[in-house]
């Protein structure tokens, strides 16, 4: 079978992109049945907003990028952000850990004396 490029609008921006013969014989290769729905930079934005972490069970947890409230850096969190709640970076998470238990401590502390 003879392949042409083909033009396919994004379905996230709109954009028209080129889905080359070649990517198709690649897709072919690969076992999708499917076309591509997405340009190659919004492809390559999804993959880098969701993380797939392996579990010790063998199952594959999927992460998702947000914001960290705290200091604005990336953090992946098990569920879909909603905006309700606050979501921490790995570093300001322990840092809060570290705050509370300290806090704990200190009350402790003065219980005792
Ligand atoms: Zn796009
Ligand atoms: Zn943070």
């Amino acid at each position: 079978m003879e392949r042409t490029d083909q033009r396919i609008n994004c379905l996230n921006c709109g954009k028209e992109f080129i889905f080359s013969a070649r990517d198709q014989k690649y897709y072919e290769e690969m076992g999708f049945r499917n076309s591509p729905k997405r340009c190659r930079e919004c492809r390559a934005l999804m993959k880098r907003e969701r993380q797939f972490v392996p579990q010790a069970d063998g199952s594959v947890s999927e992460l998702f990028k947000s914001d960290c409230a705290l200091c604005g850096r990336a953090a992946y969190v098990p569920f879909k952000p909603t905006g309700c709640k606050p979501v921490y970076c790995r570093d300001c998470l322990v840092a809060k850990k570290i705050g509370e238990q300290k806090r704990e401590d200190y009350k402790q502390e003065t219980r005792l004396s």
